[in-house]
């Protein structure tokens, strides 16, 4: 369900069915790393510096081109419950991609990284695809993880990897269209190795209605 927030879209958006495919993305991360305002940044092009109540959200819907494909996005914001580091597993039920997200200036929000990792692997689909984003990278002076080291996270991983500002508006758009390539790259793989009627089946989104 959509919230009252979206509701400016959700209309135009929801009566929309014209598109190709449908994919669910949730953002997650420790609390105040600007999950909220990175979610808002892209689907509204707007940042509320104070900080944004995460209560009530559920997700924001973008429709975009990519790949000659209208391509819709469901996109999860955490509701808050990321402080109890626990998320339902419900919430990750047909995930087809994550952003997961530390704060630049935050050791501690990177220390969990890993933790969060573990928390994807274990309850979304295998093929789920993951991009790792450092926020804040417009606070350089307040920095305390290097890009080195985010990026050799995401290596270890296996994570592709971005620095980006939700404030300065600075790879948020490339962070979405990224993981939206990378998750139409793995669906064509398996297309291309399965068994095509096993694959509609089981692994293909929402086709067209
Ligand atoms: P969430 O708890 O992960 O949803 O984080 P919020 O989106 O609520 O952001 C937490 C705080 O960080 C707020 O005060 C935001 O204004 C701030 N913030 C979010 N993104 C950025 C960013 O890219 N740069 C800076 N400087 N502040 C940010
Ligand atoms: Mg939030």
């Amino acid at each position: 369900m959509a919230s009252a927030t979206d509701s400016r879209y959700g209309q135009k958006e929801s009566s929309d069915q014209n598109f190709d495919y449908m994919f669910k993305i949730l953002i997650i991360g420790n609390s105040s790393v600007g999950k909220t305002s990175f979610l808002f940044r892209y689907a509204d092009d707007s940042f509320t510096p104070a900080f944004v109540s995460t209560v009530g959200i559920d997700f924001k819907v973008k429709t975009i081109y990519r790949n000659d494909k209208r391509i819709k996005l469901q996109i999860w914001d955490t509701a808050g419950q990321e402080r109890y580091r626990t998320i339902t597993t419900a919430y990750y039920r047909g995930a087809m991609g994550f952003i997961l997200m530390y704060d630049i200036t935050n050791e501690e929000s990177f220390n969990a990284v890993q933790d969060w990792s573990t928390q994807i692997k274990t309850y979304s689909w295998d093929n789920a695809q993951v991009l790792l984003v450092g926020n804040k990278c417009d606070m350089e002076d307040e920095r305390v993880v290097s890009s080195e080291r985010g990026r050799q996270l995401a290596d270890h991983l296996g994570f592709e990897f971005f620095e980006a500002s939700a404030k300065d508006n600075i790879n948020v758009k490339q962070t979405f269209e990224r993981l939206v390539d990378v998750i139409c790259e793995k669906m064509s793989e398996s297309l291309d190795t399965a068994d095509p009627a096993v694959t509609g089946a089981k692994h293909l989104p929402t086709p067209r209605a």
